[in-house]
């Protein structure tokens, strides 16, 4: 792939955070032949909690790849696929398929964020990114020649371009005063993630949504297996005390009647989660020297893998974005390839955000209409619905022509058979297949 020639007069262009969605951001300016210096808050040594994104599809690796030839392979082969999918409804299975194993780039791949952002740092190392942890950013500036960052120290960098991925509490994005708008759902979510079992069985499950599920009181739950362990989801009702059954008395209590005994002894970490589904309402600022990627910009319920997923897309978007401005000859030429960068990446972020909110209403069941549905469904047998589609649903050949309209990830029959689709996660993070080089 060919690169920019390096361009040693210029300024670092500064990215802020170094998780992965920064990360990624950084190796990508570099490997335009862009200096990058990352600042980090926390210390280099940090441990980071939870498994967070433990998905991550196909296009995400493939543009890791684009990225750094062999760099979506590595990640791919530090993670398992996950070899098929069961859904079942009030102890019925209403669903099930079954995958091949396939090459590292397909299909996707499932390994903890911890794995990726280890993977894709040791390159950024390699490849020249410059990094100061335990640095806070408290503050930016921008005027149509620059940004101006502050850190906590009283310290001041200037600097042509910023990558904000700093993160849902993103102190950049406060800073320039922009807004996230959406909303915050108001049904906790359980998150344990537990060790792989020592007899080999966890890689090998398939994925499990559990719909109703009578051993939990009619409550939902999920499992699905990474490398390394596995995650279970439970969907607490409004009323349920979320802090108890996240404690370890009350995981003794509900894990056990859906997993093997042996998973409470090894719960590796837990949290109780209300997901936000938000947006910021501009991805730049008013000078154009500034983009804003992943969580910074956006928040959305994991469900369907759409935060990390379209975080590697923003990232490397933004990049490529600025390594064009810094060449683009006029300032209105640059500020014109930021802003449509912006503007592309958000029109995705309101889709995926819609997209997750879709998804949360069909788990949650809370709208009458879905219920109805849902108990008729039951008391007809979902089993006749699995492997179907909804009706109107797209076929493979006008997928792709649908673009954002299309909203993948879930799929609800007319009776209310509820199916995790394989989605399209090139059209789900608004990935398109650009090339670094181009
Ligand atoms: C339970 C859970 C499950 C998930 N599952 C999935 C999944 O399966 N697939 C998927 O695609 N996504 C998933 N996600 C979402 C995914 O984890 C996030 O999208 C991803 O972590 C976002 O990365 P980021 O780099 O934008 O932010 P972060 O990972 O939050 O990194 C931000 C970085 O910025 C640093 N920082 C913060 N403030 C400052 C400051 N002022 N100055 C300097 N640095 C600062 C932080 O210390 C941190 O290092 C999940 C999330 C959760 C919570």
């Amino acid at each position: 792939m060919p690169l920019n020639p390096p361009q040693p007069a210029q300024q670092p262009c500064v990215v802020v955070g170094a998780g992965p969605v920064g990360l990624v951001a950084a190796l990508a300016l570099r490997r335009r032949g862009v200096p990058v210096l990352v600042i980090e808050a926390e210390p280099a040594n940090r441990t980071r909690p939870g498994s967070r994104a433990i998905f991550l599809g196909e296009p995400t690796l493939r543009r890791l790849e684009d990225v750094l030839p062999g760099l979506g392979t590595s990640v791919a082969e530090a993670g398992i696929q996950v070899m098929g999918y069961d859904a079942f409804y009030g102890g019925r299975r209403v669903f099930r398929q079954r995958l091949k194993p396939a090459p590292p780039l397909r299909w996707g791949r499932s390994l903890p964020q911890k794995l990726t952002e280890e993977i894709v740092y040791a390159e950024a190392v390699v490849h020249g990114v410059e990094f100061r942890w335990g640095q806070p950013v408290v503050g930016v500036s921008t005027t149509p020649d620059g940004a101006t960052l502050e850190l906590a120290s009283g310290e001041r960098i200037d600097t042509p371009y910023v990558i904000a991925a700093d993160g849902a509490r993103s102190a950049v994005r406060k800073a320039l005063g922009i807004i996230m708008r959406g909303s915050t759902d108001d049904t906790p979510f359980i998150i344990v993630d537990v060790d792989e079992h020592p007899d080999g069985c966890t890689p090998t499950m398939p994925g499990h949504f559990h719909y109703g599920c009578p051993e939990l009181d009619g409550r939902n739950v999920m499992h699905m297996p990474f490398a390394t362990g596995m995650r279970v989801d439970l969907q607490c009702r409004p009323t349920d005390d979320a802090e108890y059954l996240a404690s370890p008395e009350g995981l003794r209590e509900w894990l056990p009647r859906v997993e093997d005994p042996w998973y409470v002894d090894h719960v590796r970490w837990v949290s109780t989660y209300l997901f936000h589904q938000v947006v910021a309402e501009s991805f730049t600022d008013p000078a154009r020297r500034v983009l804003l990627a992943g969580e910074a910009a956006h928040l959305f319920a994991p469900f369907g893998g759409r935060g990390l997923n379209s975080g590697v897309i923003d990232a490397t978007d933004a990049a490529w974005a600025i390594a064009d401005a810094c060449t683009a000859g006029t300032p209105t030429a640059a500020g014109q390839l930021i802003a449509r960068c912006a503007a592309d990446r958000r029109r995705w972020a309101l889709h995926n955000r819609d997209v997750s909110s879709r998804a949360l209403r069909i788990m949650r069941a809370s709208d009458p209409a879905m219920r109805a549905g849902r108990a008729d469904a039951a008391r007809r047998g979902w089993h006749r619905c699995g492997g179907r589609l909804a009706p109107g649903w797209p076929t493979a050949r006008s997928r792709s022509r649908l673009g954002p309209r299309w909203r993948p990830g879930w799929a609800a029959c007319r009776s209310g058979c509820v199916r995790r689709v394989c989605i399209d996660l090139r059209e789900a993070s608004g990935a398109s297949p650009r090339h670094a080089g181009e």
